[in-house]
């Protein structure tokens, strides 16, 4: 039988069977002396040992399509990042790592700006501007008013999800909202996995429907983008790909070369100020990294 973990804790894997349930399962397989440390989002194969009781033996872990390691979890589909329109204002700078992070990762992101009842006109018009011009798709939400709940659940529906956003943004509202159309089909869940729940930090995906899922990030405000060259930080800005290969200078990284597209570009208003700022301080970063 086929499954997917939702969370690991003290050497136990829940398994999440669409149809049956959830399952307490032990790491059994032979990939253990592969060394292969099965993570939460992980499909796996079991076998059951106890139907009633709901155990089980994780006897294979499938293939990753990809991981992450904090917070780890594997086969991620998309990240969905939060922030508030207003109130907090939005970290440009914390935003754009998150970015950079899942181009390096080639994990598509939703980008949602709640509290969108709070804001005016303008302020949604330039998080538009700014994030639509880079080619990422943007919903402005309020949880407050329920506004566009719907249309951020048809994105996450058949999907595992990463969500991520700094506190105070309207996370947990939004969850709540999300997983509150389906309460009576997750309560198939099984309370062992409710005990606990808010007494550990562990990752965790939560259903939302049958085969949608996502998880909660706490870890957020640390973001270093230090496990590549400073040379490939130019691929993770998606706004910089028409200019490249149009610069004077063959390998330009777009700072302080004579003759650069991109900064024709951002002087010529194509490129936003505010990314392009955020490009160099993560440059600079990386470039420091290199002297120690
Ligand atoms: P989290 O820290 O990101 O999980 O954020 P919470 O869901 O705890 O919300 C933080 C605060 O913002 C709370 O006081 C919420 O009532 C408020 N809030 C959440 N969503 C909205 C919204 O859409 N509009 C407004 N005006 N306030 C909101
Ligand atoms: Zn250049």
């Amino acid at each position: 039988m086929q499954g997917k973990i939702i969370k690991g804790i003290a050497g136990f894997y829940y398994v999440h069977v669409v149809e049956s349930g959830v399952y307490e399962c032990k790491a059994k397989g032979v990939f253990r002396k592969e060394k292969i440390k099965p993570l939460v989002g992980d499909n796996v194969e079991i076998e059951v040992l106890d139907e009633s009781e709901k155990t089980g033996n994780i006897t294979e872990v499938l293939p990753r399509k990809n991981e992450l390691v904090r917070p780890a979890v594997a086969n991620i589909d998309q990240a969905l990042v939060v922030f508030a329109v207003t109130e907090p204002e939005p970290h440009f700078n914390l935003l754009d790592r998150f970015l950079v992070m899942m181009e390096c990762k080639e994990i598509p992101v939703v980008l949602c700006f709640n509290k969108k009842d709070i804001a005016s006109k303008p302020e949604l018009a330039s998080l538009q501007e700014i994030y639509r011009a880079c080619g990422y798709q943007v919903v402005f939400t309020s949880a407050l008013n329920q506004e566009n709940i719907e249309e951020v659940g048809k994105l996450l529906s058949g999907k595992t999800t990463v969500i991520a956003g700094p506190s105070g943004v309207g996370k947990s509202s939004l969850i709540n909202l999300l997983q509150s159309g389906v309460q009576m089909e997750t309560g198939s869940i099984s309370r062992k996995i409710a005990r606990g729940k808010h007494t550990t930090r562990h990752s965790e995906l939560i259903t939302i429907d049958e085969n949608s899922y996502i998880m909660d990030t706490p870890g957020f405000s640390s973001l270093y983008v230090n496990d590549f060259d400073k040379s490939e930080l130019k691929y993770y800005f998606r706004e910089f790909a028409p200019y490249e290969g149009k610069c004077r200078f063959s390998g330009c990284d777009h700072v302080h070369e004579p003759g650069c597209a991109v900064k024709e570009a951002l002087e010529e208003g194509k490129i936003h100020p505010v990314r392009y700022e955020d490009y160099l301080e993560m440059y600079r970063e990386l470039q420091e990294k290199k002297r120690y």
